[in-house]
């Protein structure tokens, strides 16, 4: 897709500025339009409103003005023509997927997505007569020997969660459009500031703004970017008409955390690099991953393919489940929980939460141990964390 010329203003200022539209009262923050509905001067305007010859709102399900104010922001930082936003980050990876599927298509994706991702495309679309093909993700070959005839659709998550594993956008968009199909990527792990999947050739891009993009642990919101062809054809009518339409409210709160997301997430990837620095040879600690690291596996692709490392750590613990429950339980700052991105350091035990369902077997393919332990990065000082982090480890 073609990306639009780059805005006169860098990202940061873009962040707090773009997308606003004030009212006749000049107000200085962006107002929130908590409306379900919208009235017309007159019966003629109402018609023509429908028709689609006149300018303006008529429902939120459809949209609203401060749902707008958001999808203009964040479509000004993906450098996407046009954004969708979505009720959560469920319904983005759904919408974005289903709206570009029909009965006897078949899509292709990489095995290590997020939890309900792949229920989406392993379990639901079968049901609907679409097929699915799962490959390694990494594995550039495995993607070009799955492709079909009737292949669509490519669906991607890097870095993975939660093995933080890299895939070659740029590689993959070339053998979907050699197929005749599609790239989307899930960007949470990558986060718009370190990874632009739309200069490196994908087609549209999703995320569960519930992450980094609220980054307070508030709501839940996602977003759908790509160009104004693909979400008016795709994207549009599919959630206008189905109903996963995000609350304003909600919109009004990721708006608002956009103007802070360069802050949060640039604190919070200095520190995660500097507490990867120092467990990485930590007695305790049988494995370190962290895609800011010289010795992570695929050093070259990241450097090519994103512009900082990662909020994430994934690190596997000695002992095994033993280990990880002894280091989760001691850990007297960092909290479990299984939701990331937010300004709390959170730690998560894939094995037995997020990832339960999977046979050990196909956790196993996804490189997840039962001592993984998947830890986000937050906002606190990085000497209270990197002291809890040790004082739990030597309990291990
Ligand atoms: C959290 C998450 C989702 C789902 O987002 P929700 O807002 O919880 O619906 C999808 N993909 C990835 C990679 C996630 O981390």
């Amino acid at each position: 897709m073609k990306i639009p010329d780059r805005p006169e203003y860098q990202l940061e200022t873009r962040l707090v500025h773009e997308g606003q539209h004030r009212t006749a009262f000049g107000e200085t923050s962006e107002a929130l339009f908590l409306t379900q509905g919208f009235v017309y001067e007159s019966a003629e305007s109402a018609e023509n409103r429908f028709l689609n010859e006149e300018p303006g709102y008529s429902y939120t399900r459809y949209s609203n003005p401060t749902i707008t104010m958001f999808e203009e922001r964040i479509a000004s930082l993906e450098g996407a023509e046009a954004a969708q936003a979505t009720a959560t980050g469920m319904a983005a990876v759904t919408v974005a997927m289903m709206g570009q599927v029909q009965a006897g298509d078949h899509v292709v994706a990489a095995r290590a997505l997020f939890g309900s991702c792949r229920w989406i495309v392993e379990d639901l679309f079968p049901r609907f007569g679409v097929g699915c093909t799962l490959v390694d993700g990494p594995d550039l070959d495995a993607w070009r020997r799955a492709v079909r005839p009737e292949t669509k659709a490519f669906l991607l998550e890097t870095p993975s969660n939660p093995s933080l594993e890299i895939i070659d956008i740029a590689g993959v968009a070339k053998i979907a459009h050699d197929a005749g199909a599609t790239l989307t990527v899930d960007n949470v792990f990558g986060t718009p500031l370190w990874q632009k999947p739309l200069e490196l050739g994908a087609d549209c891009v999703v995320y569960s703004a519930t992450k980094h993009i609220d980054g307070q642990g508030r709501c839940l919101g996602g977003v759908i970017l790509a160009s104004t062809e693909f979400i008016e054809t795709k994207v549009q009518q599919f959630l206008r008409m189905t109903g996963p339409s995000i609350s304003p409210f909600n919109a009004w709160v990721l708006l608002k955390g956009l103007e802070t997301l360069s802050l949060r997430v640039e604190r919070q990837t200095e520190t995660a690099g500097f507490l990867a620095d120092s467990l990485h040879d930590h007695p305790k600690v049988r494995r370190l991953t962290y895609p800011g690291r010289p010795d992570h596996p695929q050093a070259d692709l990241i450097k090519r393919q994103m512009r900082g490392g990662s909020t994430m750590i994934a690190l596997d613990v000695k002992n095994g489940k033993a280990g990880a429950f002894r280091f989760m339980n001691a850990l007297k700052l960092i909290r479990i929980s299984n939701n990331l991105g937010d300004a709390k350091s959170l730690v998560t035990h894939p094995a037995t939460t997020t990832h339960q369902r999977f046979t050990p077997e196909q956790r196993g393919e996804m490189g997840i141990t039962d001592g993984l332990v998947r830890f986000s990065v937050g906002l606190e000082h990085r000497d209270d964390l990197l002291a809890d982090l040790i004082q739990a480890l030597d309990r291990v």
